[in-house]
């Protein structure tokens, strides 16, 4: 890998949170915890506000649930203050139920309705409707501001819709756009997996220190996003789009945002697709790409060991095994506010300093 006007946001009422958690930081920090190829982020304020993005699978005995709350225990917080479920699949809305369980969520934030019409997704969803109702819901568009104590967390993305305004000091020529290929044939293809499409996706501001999280956005909703405008700007930090699949992080959007290092949540065979290996591999900023899991269909694509929270695959394993693992491994960032942040992999205790952007 190579080393290489303001939108008129409206203010976002979220139920205020009475009172810190029991913590003393100056970082923020993010946890990119393992969920076998769904995804769960955590991001803790130095206040000890939270919010979480997507809980992981349901089942397993409550796996992911348990993994999440390792990870919040961690950070020392004993809720969640805003739980941005970005779409309603399973591999990201699932272990919402069993973590309510074991931690208290105050805020619900979401695109709204699942676009799925099966029996199964239909009920999966309903069933999160009914939990949602136990705390606050709330229903984001592009533009909203999410009140974090400390952090600037604007929605981008939200129900097929994204930013028509650039954020603040973004809006520049995107030059990655020439030459963009629509996935599909035709227009009516062209946003496939409908769900997927109507992602909720955010950036995330500390001071300096610029990150976004795009769920499962698709590639083909990177450009009005991205084209012919940047309107995110740059980041220092990429959460890699949608596991890694190469269904998502399209040039326009990954040049564009030029991020210093990127953490891609893929599971053993769930994501870290070769073309977005590829994709990475060219972005003249990027130093380091880290791996929740070891990506089996890429072999040597794969970065050196040292990058990888997670080296086992299941496949190899017996089922029963591998479902009821619970220890996993995850990625962590420290984020300050100079922009400055430290990556560690907590399987072997590796981590690397990148320095406040120049
Ligand atoms: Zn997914």
């Amino acid at each position: 890998m190579r080393t290489i006007s303001v939108a008129l946001m409206c203010l976002f009422l979220i139920t205020p949170t009475p009172h810190a958690q029991n913590r003393d930081s100056d970082t923020l920090d993010i946890y990119v915890i393992d969920v076998e190829g769904g995804e769960a982020t955590l991001f803790v304020a130095p206040s000890g506000e939270s919010l979480l993005v997507d809980t992981g699978w349901p089942g397993f005995d409550g796996r992911d649930a348990n993994r999440i709350v390792a990870a919040a225990k961690d950070a020392g917080i004993t809720r969640i203050d805003h739980l941005v479920v970005t779409h309603f699949h399973t591999d990201h809305m699932g272990g919402a139920h069993q973590l309510a369980e074991r931690l208290p969520i105050r805020n619900y934030l979401d695109h709204g309705v699942t676009v799925d019409e099966g029996e199964r997704p239909r009920a999966a969803f309903e069933r999160y409707v009914t939990l949602r109702g136990d705390g606050t819901h709330h229903t984001v568009r592009p533009g909203d501001s999410v009140p974090v104590t400390g952090l600037d967390v604007r929605i981008i993305a939200s129900d097929g819709a994204v930013l028509t305004s650039p954020l603040a000091g973004a809006g520049q020529p995107n030059p990655a756009c020439e030459g963009f290929t629509f996935h599909g044939a035709d227009i009516l293809s062209r946003y496939g997996d409908a769900e997927d499409q109507r992602s909720v996706s955010a950036f995330i501001g500390f001071g300096q220190f610029r990150t976004v999280i795009m769920g499962d956005l698709t590639w083909n909703k990177e450009h009005p996003l991205m084209c012919p405008d940047n309107k995110i700007g740059a980041v220092d930090l990429y959460l890699v789009s949608h596991h890694g699949s190469d269904t998502s992080g399209s040039p326009a959007l990954v040049e564009a945002l030029q991020p210093r290092a990127a953490v891609m949540n893929n599971g053993p065979r769930k994501g870290g697709g070769p073309q977005t290996f590829a994709t990475l591999n060219t972005i003249d900023s990027l130093e380091d790409l880290w791996q929740n899991h070891y990506a089996v269909p890429v072999g040597d694509a794969n970065m050196n060991e040292r990058f990888i929270a997670n080296l086992q695959d299941f496949a190899s394993v017996d089922d029963d095994e591998a479902v009821h693992l619970e220890s996993s491994n995850w990625i962590h960032i420290a984020a300050r506010r100079d922009g400055s942040f430290t990556v560690t992999n907590s399987r072997n205790g590796f981590s690397r300093r990148y320095g406040p952007r120049d």
